[in-house]
């Protein structure tokens, strides 16, 4: 078995293909190596010596020991000298390198080779006595720590320890007699802690710092971050073993990190920091702060010393030039490590760099426009969920946070306001202009004008899934939920958190995008709907074949929903209607009036309000469809809850508030979710039915008169389970359009359809096709009846069916595509058969989740519909379906 791959300026064994054997860090110092970029000589040991290792209880394998020869002596031709070179002694670094980069493994190992003797060659060879002690010194403390065990802070000690009496307070200050006084101290330590005097063979070093490597795979936090991260734990890292370049031997040397773009903003520039004479992790350290790359980024940070352009501008124009030729190379941006000595410039690392979401945007859509990558690979490299993070503010990287506590980040976005506890107050207070945090135990029903009227939402209980939860991302309001720790009195108006407590109109800052619950203000970012977002969005649209309609009843959310580019309402959902203001008193009569007389009274107020609602989306949509569901809501929530609530209802029907009470209880039900709700309101009281036909033909005449296009109306039927259902309510849909077709002599346009919400429906797609026109795929109720798990109380039991694998995600986030997903195929397979030109959608949660929006790309849906806020989410990834 080849188990050591060799690099060197223009050659190398391995490649940009051989991440999986080398590890990332291995296979792009080869693919560098291949390109003829400036590389100190090495070579990669494979993660097959890693596997073997551990297959025999962390001994290497027999045959190793000649390849790492044979590996050494290729070092030493290109290098010109050896571990043994009395004059010029050869040192080497070794560095773990898994597949993809994992922050929780070993240190790195820098100036291995040194020992007692070779430190004086050094100072030699370099003419500096004080930097080859430093060397050493530091190579004593880094190798013990990470391969012997003794731990840093005994060396630190130590140096303090030397400083202090003779007051010296810097590094700096201290000269060759002093490190070398440090080292006979380290090796002292070492000789005590480790009961092994500090190995002096270079070889002994090097098989020291290769096995340490490779039992660094398993420490705990490398197994925990394998864990957060899903990285299979028998991947197994490399080991890197390479020539020393020395970025702290004088002022013409330095060491630096660059990105080929920037990260936080995209911008092509070459980005990043460095230190003039210092060594790689002197960088991370923090001891001194690193110089800008640039004169602009220097001018714009308004450091004062030189910038590597300013103070080497010929080293400079050559990393230029290689950060463009790794990116053409890559065609992708690049995060590389570099080291300058004595005004050579050296390459020790390049990877794909990490980026923001508005970074990742920009750099995909330029490097499209600059022909680096297609269209095509621009669409499929923006992550359709980041996208969120460009739709709503969002807190400044840069800003300082005072966090309070994390929650579940629960719907993405930042928002900041005076904290209050109640709905009718929330609603009450941003009416005056003023910014409200809505802040719950947990939020139901009756919250959601609250929740509308607040800029985000806080609950100290509930999931990600949770009523809360839910709404808000529907709403696109940033929300946290289940935040720790927080507890809220609704009798003292105020909660408490680790201590603090915070009363009815205290600022707080939450960021649905982490979790985060802060005390005050935090500078934000406005979206930017424009330019990259814009130019990638029309790329989405030309390729994509499924169409994405927006689920909104509001004019502010219809507004919102043509802006991000929705193609119609897919659902309008009128009992979100119903709940505003004095409606709910209205909707009380109705329902609890006790003959259909008495309804009607109610309608009749009703009529004009819902009227104008849908004036108002079918003017904003201007011809595009409009699907309006009929009323579904669960009775109970409308029913009225308290005395108070009770009489005002009865002063309003002039009734007896005792008769009526009794009613309400009459009405309360054990199960509302399989109870009175849906079409079967509107077979029990076909008033309801004509009043909302009537109201949307009304308002449609009333919107084309001032458009001058006639509105597309699709009224949609809920919770059918059979044909008959239909039948029934499009009889009386019929009925009402003639009767205003009478009354106002123009013949109302609509189609009719049902909405596929229950397991038996999806069964009788095709006969419910025989009179649906078009049918839409509720997939969170048709989840729930399909899986016998309500939405609301599946919190408690479906955390572990996800953690325990049992289920592979969340069923109402990502649709169950075995169960739930072979009930839409199947039904649309049925509904086309029976109904050519059926029109097929989906609504709910999971038309705007990526994974479900390919899946059901696949079985040939014709649109999603999902929140606003989710439709350019669902544009992308509508569109790398259909790649
Ligand atoms: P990490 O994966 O944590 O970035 P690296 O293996 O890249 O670890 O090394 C850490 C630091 O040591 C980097 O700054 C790198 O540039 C520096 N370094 C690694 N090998 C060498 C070398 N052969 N010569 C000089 N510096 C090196
Ligand atoms: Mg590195
Ligand atoms: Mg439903």
């Amino acid at each position: 078995t080849k188990w050591a791959y060799s690099f060197s300026e223009g050659e190398a064994e391995g490649s940009a293909a051989m991440a999986e054997l080398l590890g990332g860090k291995g296979a792009g110092l080869a693919e560098m190596a291949r390109l003829g970029l400036p590389v100190p000589p090495g070579f990669t040991l494979t993660t097959k010596v890693c596997d073997w290792f551990y297959a025999n209880d962390g001994a290497l394998p027999p045959d190793l020991g000649t390849q790492l020869e044979a590996a050494l002596a290729q070092i030493g031709r290109v290098a010109g000298h050896s571990f043994d070179d009395p004059e010029w002694p050869l040192l080497v670094s070794v560095r773990s390198g898994a597949r993809v980069s994992m922050p929780g493994m070993m240190d790195t190992v820098l100036n291995l080779g040194l020992n007692d003797k070779t430190v004086g060659a050094l100072a030699r060879k370099c003419g500096d006595e004080r930097f080859a002690l430093d060397c050493y010194r530091r190579f004593i403390e880094m190798y013990s720590s990470v391969v012997l065990g003794v731990e840093h802070h005994e060396f630190e000690e130590a140096l303090d320890a030397y400083k202090e009496p003779r007051g010296v307070a810097l590094d700096a200050e201290l000269g060759a007699a002093d490190w070398r006084a440090v080292v006979a101290l380290y090796q002292q330590i070492v000789a005590e802690r480790a009961a092994t005097d500090f190995p002096q063979d270079p070889r002994a070093q090097l098989m020291g710092a290769i096995k340490a490597v490779f039992s660094s795979w398993m420490n705990p936090r490398a197994v925990k971050y394998r864990e957060l991260h899903n990285i299979p734990g028998d991947w197994g890292t490399a080991v890197n073993v390479q020539a020393m370049v020395f970025g702290n031997m004088d002022d013409e040397s330095a060491t630096g990190v660059a990105f080929t773009r920037n990260p936080s903003t995209g911008v092509r520039e070459l980005y990043g920091e460095f230190l003039a004479n210092a060594q790689g992790e002197d960088v991370v350290a923090g001891l001194r702060n690193p110089q800008p790359l640039t004169e602009t980024a220097r001018l714009a940070a308004k450091c004062s010393g030189l910038s590597l352009e300013a103070a080497m501008p010929g080293v400079f124009a050559r990393l230029c030039d290689y950060a463009r030729r790794l990116e053409a190379h890559y065609r992708d941006m690049q995060d590389i490590e570099f080291t300058v000595e004595r005004g050579a410039l050296w390459m020790l690392q390049t990877r794909s760099g990490k980026r923001t979401a508005p970074a990742a945007l920009k750099i995909a859509v330029d490097m499209a426009d600059e022909g680096l990558i297609s269209r095509a690979d621009a669409l499929n490299r923006i992550d359709p969920a980041s996208l969120d993070q460009l739709l709503h503010p969002t807190i400044d990287p840069e800003a300082k946070r005072a966090i309070l506590t994390s929650g579940l980040p629960a719907s993405p976005g930042a928002a900041f306001g005076e904290i209050v506890f109640d709905t009718r107050e929330a609603v009450q207070l941003a009416g005056e202009g003023r910014k409200i945090i809505l802040v719950r135990m947990e939020t139901s029903p009756e919250d959601i004008a609250g929740m509308h009227a607040a800029e985000g939402i806080l609950t100290a209980r509930g999931g990600m899934t949770s009523h809360a939860a839910v709404v808000a991302r529907g709403m696109g309001k940033p929300c946290v939920t289940g935040a720790a720790g927080l507890r809220v009195d609704y009798e003292e108006q105020c909660f408490t958190v680790l201590g603090k407590r915070f009363v009815r109109g205290d600022r707080i800052t939450i960021d649905g995008s982490t979790g985060h619950v802060i005390a005050g203000a935090v500078k934000m970012q406005r979206p930017e709907l424009t330019g990259e977002f814009a130019v990638l969005m029309g790329w989405a649209d030309a390729t994509r074949r499924l169409k994405i309609r927006a689920n909104a009843e509001t004019p502010a959310d219809a507004r919102l929903a043509r802006k991000f580019g929705a193609e119609g309402i897919g659902l309008a959902r009128t009992e979100h209607m119903f709940f505003e203001g004095e409606r709910i008193l209205a909707v009380r009569e109705m329902i609890l009036a006790d003959d259909a007389e008495g309804r009607r009274a109610a309608l009749a107020k009703l009529l004009p309000m819902q009227r104008e609602d849908f004036k108002d989306l079918f003017e904003i949509m201007a011809g595009q469809p409009v699907t309006i569901r009929l009323l579904d809501p669960p009775l109970h929530e409308f029913l009225p809850h308290n005395d108070a609530e009770i009489s005002s209802v009865a002063a309003a029907m002039g009734a007896d508030p005792a008769k009526l009470r009794k009613r309400a209880q009459e009405l309360s039900e054990f199960n509302p979710m399989l109870g009175f709700r849906g079409v079967r309101l509107a077979v029990t009281f076909p008033e309801i039915v004509a009043m909302q036909a009537r109201a949307i033909f009304e308002a449609a005449i009333m919107a084309a008169m001032e458009t001058g296009k006639p509105a597309h109306i699709e009224i949609m039927v809920p919770l059918v389970f059979t044909r008959a259902e239909l039948d029934f309510v499009k009889n009386c849909v019929e009925a009402t359009a003639r009767a205003v077709e009478e009354e106002t002599g123009v013949k109302p346009g609509y189609q009719i359809g049902a909405m596929i919400e229950l397991p038996r429906a999806a069964l009788r797609a095709g006969d419910i096709c025989g009179t649906a026109e078009f049918l839409s795929f509720g997939t969170n109720d048709l989840t729930q009846t399909a899986l016998g798990i309500s939405r609301d109380d599946a919190g408690a039991f479906l955390g572990p069916y996800t953690a325990r694998g049992i289920l592979p995600a969340d069923p109402f986030v990502t649709i169950d595509q075995e169960g739930v997903g072979e009930l839409v195929a199947l039904g649309c397979a049925r509904a086309r058969k029976a109904r050519t030109d059926v029109a097929l959608g989906v609504c709910g949660e999971h038309g705007g989740d990526p994974a479900s929006i390919a899946f059901f790309d696949r079985i040939g849906v014709d649109y999603v519909s999902c929140s606003p806020f989710r439709v350019p989410i669902a544009r992308l990834a509508a569109a790398q379906a259909a790649l």
